[in-house]
């Protein structure tokens, strides 16, 4: 499958059209320069391996856990304050606004969950089982929901329409931060991540700010999950950042608001600059503000690119053992099920 030779690691930048994308990888013509929907055909030039792919996956989903975690503590808080109370926050401790047990996660993870048992249970994206599952999960009385979701869901309980109204107000991050699931079940087809992508995030977030974020970061999750090199994923934000603009994380502003601008910013700083899982999370979620969502959204995507080994053993054993068993099975079942292990090996 690796064997040395055989497909080397492309590095030809993105954006390039002057090739067509190779057969079978589902990227077409809409993907080419302007718009954010870029397709990064060379996906298909990526060295990977099953095991490995399996191994980046289930770091994505307990890393998502891990920076839900780690950063409720400090949620809403100013990084003075962060550090005024904790020093450097660097352990999953609990507490916050929310009065968390220690290892308790977060609606982050819980809208993750329902989405990953969802497509795991139907074989695919199924919106009005997913919408079914969020308003299940909306009547359990979660410790935290935010206010977007919670309109999203109730209009779905209300009319039964799985596609909330265009709306100024939706350009929050509750869309993205729910994104890896989808991401790991389209692993090798970047029509249908793009597709689906929006079709989850409609639910209850739909602005073209959003739309965007969660493309990219599924694209980002894609190349991670495939072994992408920094350089490529760093290449990749970088294209991304000159065809949505609002998204220039570079130089990096400070603010980690909920506002999904301001999370992916933060996400995209302090993981592209990164040398590890845990310092990419430290990092992120002492910016304070949404600092369980941009931990949780840095987590899958650090888990994803670092691999599970990077994952921190004692925050591991903080993660409460429910969640941690579930994550790790889902994220390899939906893989197991993606177009990059169902299409075969030998396309690569
Ligand atoms: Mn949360
Ligand atoms: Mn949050």
């Amino acid at each position: 499958m690796i064997a040395a030779g055989e497909a080397p690691l492309s590095v030809s930048p993105l954006g390039e059209a002057d090739q067509g994308p190779p057969p079978g990888t589902g990227c077409g013509q809409r993907g080419r320069a302007g718009s954010f929907l870029a397709c990064v055909r060379d996906v298909s030039a990526l060295r990977w391996h099953p095991d490995d792919v399996r191994d980046r996956a289930r770091g994505a989903f307990l890393g998502l856990a891990l920076g839900d975690a780690l950063g409720a503590t400090v949620e809403f808080m100013t990084p003075g304050e962060i550090a005024a109370a904790h020093g450097v926050h660097r352990e999953i401790v609990g507490g916050g606004w929310l009065r968390l047990r220690r290892g308790r996660v977060t609606d982050d993870t819980e809208m993750s969950l329902c989405l990953a048992r969802s497509i795991a249970a139907a074989g695919g994206l199924d919106l009005r089982d997913v919408a079914e599952r969020f308003a299940a999960w909306l009547r359990g009385g979660p410790a935290d929901v935010g206010n977007t979701v919670r309109r999203g869901i109730r209009r779905y309980m209300h009319d039964g329409t799985l596609e909330a109204p265009p709306a100024v107000g939706d350009a929050g991050n509750g869309a993205v931060m729910r994104m890896l699931p989808v991401a790991l079940a389209t692993l090798a087809d970047r029509e249908r991540l793009a597709r689906e992508a929006v079709a989850q995030g409609h639910l209850t977030h739909h602005h073209p700010l959003s739309d965007a974020a969660c493309v990219h970061l599924g694209e980002l999750l894609h190349l991670a999950c495939l072994g992408g090199s920094r350089g490529r994923l760093r290449r990749h934000s970088d294209a991304f950042a000159v065809q949505v603009p609002a998204f220039r994380f570079d130089p990096y502003r400070g603010l980690a608001t909920g506002y999904v601008v301001d999370t992916l910013q933060t996400v995209l700083h302090h993981f592209h600059r990164s040398d590890g899982f845990e310092s990419c999370l430290v990092a992120v979620v002492n910016q304070g503000g949404d600092a369980d969502t941009t931990g949780a959204i840095a987590g899958a995507l650090a888990g994803a690119y670092y691999g599970s080994e990077a994952l921190p053993a004692r925050w591991l054993r903080r993660l409460e053992a429910p969640v941690r068993e579930e994550v790790e099975a889902l994220a390899t079942g939906l893989v197991a099920a993606s177009p990059l292990l169902q299409g075969g090996e030998g396309w690569v």
